[in-house]
């Protein structure tokens, strides 16, 4: 018995019987890298994103004019 597991990269079945261990749950070393290359790459743009102070300055300079 041997539960089936789909490849998060390409969607092929990768079985823990016939797949090296350290690719697992990719069905390829090759899968793996990318999937894991993605993910880096997504960590260093969220953690290196600019912050935006467009909103901010925006609101300092029209402040909204309270009429008597
Ligand atoms: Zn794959």
């Amino acid at each position: 018995m041997t539960p089936s597991t789909l490849c998060p990269v390409c969607k092929d079945p990768a079985s823990p019987v016939t797949t090296v261990s350290d690719s697992f749950p990719f069905c390829s070393d090759r899968c793996r890298d990318r999937d894991l290359g993605g993910w880096l790459r997504n960590q260093y743009k969220i953690g290196s994103r600019p912050v935006e102070s467009d909103d901010f300055a925006d609101g300092l300079g029209s402040e909204p004019e309270i009429e008597p």
